[in-house]
This record gives C-alpha cells, structure tokens and sequence, in this order.
C-alpha cells in the first residue's frame, strides 16, 4: 500500500503512522522526525531545515522533494510505504506522483485526519516526545508511566521547541493555507478518506484500518 496520512499539526499522525508501522510492518516516511534528526545530527540540510522550522514555517519544497524522492528509492519502500507530513504543498504533491509513476508505482489513499482547533491546541501544547526512538506521548492522554521518562528506552522525553507559542501558532497557519487545499487535489483523484480524529487513537486507527484493508 501506498498511502499519505495528512492532518494539521498535532492531529495524531506520527501516532497513527507509528500503530500502522507495527500492524503492517511498512515504512513510515515522517519528513518531520528525517529533520529533526538532521538538525540533531548539525548536518547541511539540518542547518538549512532549522532556520525554517524555528520559525514554523515549510522547509523549501526543492530541499524537501529531495529527500523524499531519495527516501523512496531505497528497496524496503518498493512493496508500499506510508508518508507522514508529506506532502504539504501543491508542488510537492505533483512531485511525488511523478516520482513513483516513473517507477510504475501510485498513491492510492490520502488518509485526512481531522482535529478540532481545540483539541489540535490541548494535544499540541501537551505533546512529548523521546530524541532517541522517537515514541509520542502525551502529558494527560497517554502518558509515560514514570513522569518524563520514555517507556521504550529509557530517555529522559523531551518537548518540541517548535510547539510552544507564536511558533506552533504560526504552524497552524501555515497548514491553513498551504496544506490543506492539497485535500482539494486528493479529493479530485477520488483519493481522500475523511476520517474523525477527535477519538481516542485506537478508534482512529479502527476507521484507518478499515480504509487500508478494502485498498
Ligand atoms: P502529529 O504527528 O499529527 O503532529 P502526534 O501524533 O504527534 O500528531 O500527536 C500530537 C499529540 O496528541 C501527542 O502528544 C499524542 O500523544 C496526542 N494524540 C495523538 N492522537 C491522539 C488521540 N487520538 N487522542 C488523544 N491524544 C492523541
Ligand atoms: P512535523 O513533525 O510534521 O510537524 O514537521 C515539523 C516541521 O518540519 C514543520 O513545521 C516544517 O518546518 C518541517 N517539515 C516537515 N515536513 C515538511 C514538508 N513536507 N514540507 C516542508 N516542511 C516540512
């Protein structure tokens, strides 16, 4: 299956991709979690990645296409993948539908989640997360069970910089106006599955699920 999973900031996608991940045993594309690694790494593309998302805003689109289009090249996403935070612009959506039609291959689901304002902001402001093996959690809806310390690994659970403030309200915003018409390009396609993320994840995923299996 190949399949993108699009929603706002904060919907429950690196959460549902992560369930997916382990049910069907695909990989998971989150170019949100591929620059933050960079930038923790301090490579070029993490240096130029960081002045971007600092401010909440998308990192360029030809830097982004490019490491996606790379990504996708590698042999365990040749039998289906799930992309997390891809695409995010127009561009980028035409530029991934050319990239697998040149290797014979389509996206056949584009999974919206979505997420009232209210709740996107209480998930938002709520979110931790592990720098080491990347597990989500939440301070109330799912929380680790010993306070800040990741049940995975054992790393102390960080927040991201970019939820607090101006910065996850600027994301926001950017979402509005540059992701979202993207729905409107799936839609088109007869490709766009609706589903209520305003649920506990495991009835999210029930929904997803039942998406995924009549692919
Ligand atoms: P995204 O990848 O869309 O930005 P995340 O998966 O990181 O979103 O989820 C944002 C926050 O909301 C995290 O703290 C996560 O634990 C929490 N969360 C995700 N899905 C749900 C849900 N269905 N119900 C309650 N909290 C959720
Ligand atoms: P995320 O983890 O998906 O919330 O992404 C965190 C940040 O990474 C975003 O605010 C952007 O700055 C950058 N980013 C992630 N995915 C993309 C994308 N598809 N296009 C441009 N920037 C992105």
């Amino acid at each position: 299956m190949n399949v993108v999973l699009m929603g706002p900031p904060g919907a429950g996608k690196g959460t549902q991709a992560e369930i997916i991940r382990q049910h069907y045993s695909i990989p998971v594309i989150a170019t949100g979690d591929m620059f933050r690694e960079a930038v923790s790494q301090k490579t070029e593309l993490g240096t130029k990645a960081k002045h971007y998302m600092d401010q909440g805003q998308l990192v360029p689109d030809e830097v982004t296409i490019g490491i996606v289009k790379e990504r996708l090249a590698q042999p365990d996403c040749q039998d289906g993948f799930m992309l997390d935070g891809f695409p995010r612009t127009t561009p980028q959506a035409e530029a991934l539908d050319q990239v697998l039609a040149d290797t014979g291959r389509k996206i056949e689901a584009a999974i919206n989640i979505s997420v009232t304002e209210e709740v996107l902001i209480e998930r938002i402001e709520g979110r931790v997360s592990c720098p080491d093996c990347k597990t989500i959690y939440h301070l109330n809806f799912n929380p680790a069970s010993a306070e800040g310390i990741c049940d995975e690994c054992g790393a102390s659970l960080t927040y991201r910089s970019d939820d607090r403030g101006d910065v996850a309200k600027k994301r926001l915003e950017v979402y509005l106006e540059q992701t979202l018409p993207l729905l409107e390009y799936y839609k088109e396609q007869g490709l766009l599955f609706n589903i209520d993320g305003n649920r506990p994840a495991d009835e999210v995923f029930r929904d997803i699920k039942g998406i995924l299996e009549n692919l």
